[in-house]
């Protein structure tokens, strides 16, 4: 620790590891975003700094949109890379899963990012199909419909189809295959048409649960034959074109990917020679990123790189589809995680440090040392070690005696002042064993947890439950760091706990190459604020708070006994769920301004003759509609 730099400092909290070359320390000791992965960067503290001066406080959440566009270009560009590599014909036509985040001002960008690409989005409920309708221009990219669909769903998506986009209807369960048929012939319109595969390679990782057998989404095989059937019945043959699978987010090992496109690869060329056009392929989400950067197929680390990814995934769909006679297919992928994960930094400020030795065995003075207790001389002699005791030793002899003085101390035989010094030696031991196993080459397994034990707590100002629910539902872990005085070697082992009054309201495992660490290392609080940075914050919990996929709260009602009603009960109340317009206005989408964007939409495919004006006016009445509407299914 004497001779702490800045490079120690990246080395010890991991910036290169996990960064993806976006972030380092600089020469002042602080944290810095290399947005577009080129020289330019901003230190994040006089972001911090800046925000405060317009009044906007920690805890923030800092949004680095230039990041989000990097990633957007990096992932279009290697696909392209391992396509030309190949020599695979056929495209890559990616789409953000607007689940990931639904944030307009997030959406808007990596839409405007993939422009050149013909980036497209994905949506997997009716809300987020109302933000794909609006906001989708380019009529070379894709709308791809994932999720549990109703009637108005499937309205939505063939309105889109009409003003001329390019709306794939992807088939999750059997009846849902029903109500694209009907609807769309009542429409007179041409849908077209995915089906997503249960794939019967199992995924890995913490949302493995997506795929395989148990997988409450997909197509068994049978299920699949019966969808061609109805379509051939309806003489719709001619709609089906896409075949999707997602085996969960976060996928840790390429192997699982691997496997996973094989198998879909084979469903897509047996359906192509069954004689449906076909065209696309979507393997989905679950590209990963490596939080910990220990570049391993642990949960929160990923075993291979967006670049092998790429050429992994257009190397086996092009060697099956050889194989089968079959030409290849376009590619879509659904990368959320992978996009947005890295743009977002979440500041906290730390407020107060809480210490289990605040008084340490130095400040008791004996008057008289004939007087000492048994038990203190007996402490008094471990603190010594005349004998040359190992470590080990040394803490069982005081974890006995510490027992040893509280149940005296229960019995009347040992008073307040006497129980507290020897309290304060046990714990001014616990430190000398764990300071000495710094350097130690092996820790038995009893004084491992002393760091922890041991460690500090660094009250951070913000909540886990609003700002890294991730953290608390499922353990996952982010990385977190100072974003200042790095150039100072950091001499305090802390946990980070947050305002709430919750004991769960707290972090103590952070990321290390191996393992995971029980403490962070941080510096001693000074007169200057200290403010710690949480990293890649910006998948799913980010937006999530309770408003994953945008469906928000539950109808909810209050049921009462009443023993003079009909049924014994009655409700005195009810509460409301979230409508459409609530959800949208939470992430900053006016209604109105979504409203007058399909409008504008549909005048011109009315002005062109594409709908007839009545049709016209009739979507946009039930466009309006539905914004009143609850977000959940309607059945
Ligand atoms: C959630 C989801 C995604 C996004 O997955 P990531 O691992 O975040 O890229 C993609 N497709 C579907 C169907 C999803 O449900």
């Amino acid at each position: 620790m004497e001779n702490w730099d800045i490079t120690q400092a990246e080395d010890y909290y991991g910036f290169k590891r996990w960064g993806g070359g976006h972030f380092s320390v600089d020469a002042e000791g602080f944290v810095q975003v290399h947005p577009a992965g080129d020289a330019r960067t901003i230190r994040v503290h006089d972001i911090v700094q800046e925000a405060i001066g317009k009044g906007i406080k920690p805890p923030l959440t800092i949004r680095i949109q230039d990041l989000l566009r990097t990633r957007v270009i990096e992932l279009n560009q290697l696909f392209i890379a391992a396509i030309k590599g190949e020599a695979y014909q056929g495209r890559y036509r990616g789409v953000f899963p607007i689940k990931v985040n639904q944030l307009r001002e997030v959406v808007e960008e990596i839409r405007d990012a993939g422009k050149e690409f013909n980036f497209g989005l994905e949506c997997g409920s009716k809300p987020e199909l109302m933000i794909a309708l609006s906001m989708h221009k380019d009529p070379e990219s894709l709308i791809i419909c994932n999720g549990y669909k109703d009637d108005e769903f499937v309205q939505l998506a063939l309105f889109g189809r009409r003003l001329g986009k390019e709306v794939y209807l992807v088939v999750e369960q059997l009846s849902e295959i029903q109500h694209i048929i009907e609807m769309s012939q009542q429409m007179n319109v041409k849908p077209l048409i995915g089906v997503r595969i249960k794939l019967s390679t199992a995924g890995e990782g913490k949302w493995a649960s997506s795929s395989g057998e148990d997988a409450k989404f997909g197509l068994t095989s049978p299920e699949i034959i019966e969808v061609t059937r109805r379509l051939r019945e309806a003489g719709m043959e001619d709609s089906l074109r896409l075949v999707h699978f997602h085996i969960g987010s976060q996928v840790p090992n390429i192997l699982t990917i691997k496997k996973a496109v094989i198998e879909a690869t084979r469903f897509y060329c047996e359906l192509k020679k069954m004689g449906f056009p076909m065209g696309l392929l979507d393997i989905g989400g679950g590209l990963g990123i490596d939080y910990d950067g220990s570049k391993s197929n642990f949960e929160s680390s990923m075993n291979y790189t967006m670049q092998e990814y790429t050429r992994d995934v257009v190397f086996n769909i092009k060697a099956v589809c050889e194989r089968a006679d079959v030409p290849t297919p376009d590619i879509i992928s659904e990368s959320g995680r992978a996009i947005v994960a890295p743009h977002s930094i979440l500041v906290t400020e730390v407020i107060d440090r809480i210490s289990k030795v605040t008084v340490g065995p130095e400040s008791f003075v004996s008057e008289d040392a004939k007087k000492r207790h048994d038990v203190l001389r007996d402490m008094d002699s471990i603190v010594e070690n005349k004998y040359k005791s190992g470590r080990l030793e040394r803490y069982h002899d005081a974890v006995q005696k510490r027992d040893e003085a509280h149940n005296l101390f229960n019995l009347g035989y040992l008073n307040l002042r006497d129980r507290a010094e020897v309290d304060a030696l046990y714990w001014s031991i616990c430190d000398d064993l764990r300071r000495e196993g710094i350097d130690a080459s092996y820790n038995p397994e009893e004084l491992e947890s002393l760091p922890a034990m041991l460690a500090d707590q660094y009250v951070c100002n913000f909540s886990v439950f609003q700002s890294l629910i991730d953290h608390w539902a499922c353990d996952q872990l982010f990385p977190a760091a100072p974003l200042q005085r790095l150039k100072e070697a950091p001499s305090v082992n802390a946990t980070l706990v947050d305002i709430t009054c919750d004991s769960e309201g707290k972090v103590a495992k952070f990321v290390d190459i191996e393992d995971v660490r029980h403490s962070l290392r941080v510096h001693q609080l000074n007169a200057d604020p200290y403010y710690i940075g949480f990293f890649m914050v910006g998948a799913y919990q980010d937006i999530m708070g309770d408003l994953h996929n945008l469906f928000g709260r539950v109808n909810e009602v209050h049921v009462f006994l009443e023993e003079d009603e009909e049924d014994g009960y009655y409700i005195e109340d009810h509460i409301k769920g979230f409508t459409v317009r609530d959800v949208l206005k939470l992430t900053q989408h006016e209604s109105s301004e979504l409203t007058r964007n399909l409008k504008r939409q549909i005048d011109r495919a009315t002005r062109e003759d594409r709908v007839r004006p009545r049709e016209g006016v009739r979507m946009l009445e039930i466009y309006s509609e539905i914004l009143n509407n609850h977000t959940y299914l309607k059945v």
